[in-house]
């Protein structure tokens, strides 16, 4: 028999999968879709760099919030509610003149899922994970972020215990900004350590 039937048509495999599984969950009463569409609903919309970003910019705004958070920041996330899933227990690793931190999961794809979302698709790339450790330098220029020399990289492998949060400088020129002007410079690759805090001009 021909085999030419349209398959475009359907959703991906994994789609599909996911949906057979989550009818299957909720017919039988085990999970609520309530709750599914709860989870969903966090981290479409709730949870992601924006998080990270604000607090960033307060940590240069508010010297004594920077030295008590850099000191034991596991109060200060759960009173700010940047907590649960996934950063539980949480490191500020603060960039400077003469350091460069940068993250990675060498084994998966561990990442600070409140206060930067859900991981992007290179953080979790066999390459990167390969690689950030083995030559951190050449993937940083790879992501147009050439360091000079003199600037040392220092690379966290995040781990099922422990997530990292990268505090990038703050860029030059912004001083007496407030934190909401400043929040907009945080991206999310420079909390990773794979990119910079955007300059003002940019
Ligand atoms: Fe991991």
């Amino acid at each position: 028999m021909p085999h030419d039937h349209a398959h475009t048509v359907l959703p991906s495999d994994p789609a599909l999968r996911v949906k057979a599984l989550e009818t299957l969950l909720v017919e039988k009463g085990l999970v609520d879709p309530a709750a599914v569409q709860e989870i969903i609903e966090t981290y479409e919309h709730r949870v992601g760099p924006q998080n990270g970003a604000k607090l960033v910019a307060r940590i240069w705004s508010d010297p004594e919030f920077k030295k008590a958070i850099l000191a034991e920041p596991m109060p200060i996330l759960q009173e700010l509610g940047y907590y649960g899933r996934q950063g539980e227990h949480m490191v500020l690793v603060e960039n400077t003149p003469t350091l460069h931190n940068m993250v990675v999961c060498t084994l998966c794809s561990c990442y600070p899922w409140p206060l930067l979302g859900i991981p992007p698709g290179w953080y979790k790339s066999d390459a990167y994970r390969a690689r950030a450790v083995r030559e951190p330098r050449k993937v940083l220029a790879e992501f147009g972020l050439n360091l000079p020399d003199e600037k040392n990289i220092r690379v966290w492998d995040s781990t099922a215990e422990i997530r990292y949060l990268v505090i990038p400088e703050r860029p030059k020129g912004t001083e007496g900004w407030s934190e909401d002007q400043l929040v907009p410079l945080v991206t999310r690759d420079s909390m990773i350590g794979t990119g910079l805090a955007q300059a003002p001009t940019q």
